[in-house]
């Protein structure tokens, strides 16, 4: 049987891609291929470049009311298909069908409506001088074609919230989802056809990393790129567009510390910390996948988080009561087994997991790994240091403040952190000295669309989120009038 195909999106109509050359997409629970996607190449770039070149300039003189409502009708074409969203990024990602359904396409409408109806508030300063009379006032112009590039593990949401600040700021956009998990960019497509989306304004093209967003990164049309992914791609994209100064955001990766005094409140924190460590099987950019514990409750903590661990369902991701589902790929899962395997030769001892999951029947294909937590490593090793991004958590004992401040802030990386503790004074130390963009104190993951969202260090450049997208979206001009 014919596999189902993926269109690109460019220039307001589905399209093949130029070369005529496709993809298999894999269903990771049962790693067989169940549809085709574009693998485009410069070509679809340029013919996504120039629609969106020939769509800017109507699209950044709409009046904001009229951009809003047009975002909000792609939020409502997303909430309507909330089901068949959920199912197909179910099927792209593997993970569990409750969490796309509950988490992910939720979170893509939000993130239209959001900046729909932000860009209604978004204003600019004026500063008045005295000694010499004149005003100065800011405008805030679109940059014109931006390009966003999203990975797979969050693959609607963090897709979308790229794309709609962008289309909210009035640029137009060429964007590309990962070619790993593009069913439901491929849906958004249909969806901003419903919504009455003028042609041109955003533009999806689906293929490979290095051909379809390194022809975005280097096209000179292209004034600005948002990036989500990995560090070392998101430093191949620095290297690309530094000296053709575009405006650039990364959101790179991360190894969080997950940091639970003797005080905390034990059994929300456990309730969490299962969910901090294990969620979308640990493949999101935030999960705390360095958990330090002070030595009072260690034995406690130890004992409850691997039996919590090991009632984790690993299974179909469709299925009700599963909470593991599939990681993304044959070559992740790979990866993922070979820190394993590295723990293991860094001295670590595996309380729980450490192996895949064969699923009987026709999910005996898929790729799953059960929960694993590693005891006994030293925080400097590799598997301390790296960015494994799966199932995959260490635990590590500490006593002080001062020595889990090291240990947390030694890797090269600062994305987010999570503080566990009941001592208001101890959560504003800790807060101020983390290196990280995100600071959690007795919760995870919580997040209020207003505030700035990035990480320091090799986690990222810039901040997403609230009026900070905005301001990336936007060049400010400053006019001086003296009177
Ligand atoms: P990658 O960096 O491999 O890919 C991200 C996107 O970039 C994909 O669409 C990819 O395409 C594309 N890409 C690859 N090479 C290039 C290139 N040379 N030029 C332009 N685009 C390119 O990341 P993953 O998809 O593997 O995602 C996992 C990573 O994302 C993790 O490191 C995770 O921490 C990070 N992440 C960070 C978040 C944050 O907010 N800080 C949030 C979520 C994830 P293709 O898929 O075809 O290779």
């Amino acid at each position: 049987m014919a596999l189902d195909k993926i269109y690109n999106y460019i220039g307001g109509r589905l399209a093949e891609p130029s070369g005529g050359n496709y993809l298999d997409n894999i269903n990771p629970a049962t790693g067989k291929a169940y549809s085709r996607v574009p693998a485009s190449d410069a070509r679809d770039i340029q013919d996504a470049v120039m629609a969106a070149k020939q769509a800017s300039k109507a699209w950044s003189q709409r009046s904001v009311d009229e951009r809003s409502e047009v975002l909000l009708r792609i939020a409502e074409g997303i909430e309507a298909r909330l089901d068949d969203l959920a199912e197909i990024e179910s099927i792209d990602n593997g993970k569990p069908l409750k969490l796309a359904k509950s988490v992910d396409i939720p979170r893509a409408a939000k993130n239209f409506r959001f900046y729909a109806t932000a860009i209604l508030h978004y204003g600019s300063t004026s500063y008045e001088m005295v000694e010499q009379p004149a005003i100065n006032y800011t405008l805030r112009r679109p940059l014109g074609v931006v390009g966003c590039i999203s990975p797979w593990n969050l693959p609607l949401y963090l897709f979308t919230w790229k794309i709609a600040p962008a289309l909210a700021a009035g640029n137009t956009v060429v964007a590309k989802p990962s070619e790993l998990t593009p069913m439901s960019a491929y849906r958004l497509s249909e969806i901003c056809m419903e919504a009455g989306l003028p042609p041109g304004v955003l533009n999806i093209v689906h293929g490979l990393g290095p051909e379809v967003g390194g022809a975005i990164t280097s096209h000179p049309e292209v004034k600005a790129i948002s990036f989500t992914g990995g560090t070392k791609t998101g430093a191949e994209i620095a290297r690309v567009v530094a000296p053709k100064f575009k405006k650039l955001s990364l959101e790179l990766g991360g190894k969080n510390p997950n940091i639970i005094f003797d005080d905390a409140p034990f059994d929300d924190m456990m309730r969490m910390t299962l969910h901090s460590s294990f969620a979308n099987q640990g493949q999101i950019c935030l999960c705390g996948s360095r958990i330090f514990i002070q030595s009072g409750i260690y034995d406690k903590f130890k004992e409850t988080f691997v039996k919590g661990a090991k009632r984790l369902k690993v299974g179909p991701p469709a299925d009700k009561d599963t909470k593991i589902g599939a990681v993304v790929s044959e070559a992740h899962m790979n990866k993922i087994l070979s820190y394993i395997h590295l723990a293991e030769e860094e001295g670590g001892t595996i309380l729980a997991g450490g192996q895949r999951v064969i699923v009987p029947g026709e999910y005996c294909g898929g790729y799953y790994i059960a929960p694993t937590i590693i005891e006994g490593l030293q925080y400097h090793c590799r598997t301390n240091q790296e960015e494994i991004f799966g199932p995959v958590v260490t635990i590590t004992p500490f006593d002080t403040e001062e020595e889990v401040l090291e240990m947390a802030n030694s890797v090269r990386y600062g994305l987010s952190a999570t503080v566990w503790t009941k001592d208001v004074s101890r959560a504003h130390r800790m807060a101020a000295r983390l290196e990280a963009g995100i600071v959690w104190v007795n919760t995870w993951l919580l997040r209020d669309l207003r505030t700035p969202f990035g990480g320091v260090k090799d986690s990222g450049l810039g901040r997403e989120g609230g009026f900070d997208a905005l301001d990336f979206f936007t060049e400010p001009k400053n006019v001086c009038i003296k009177y």
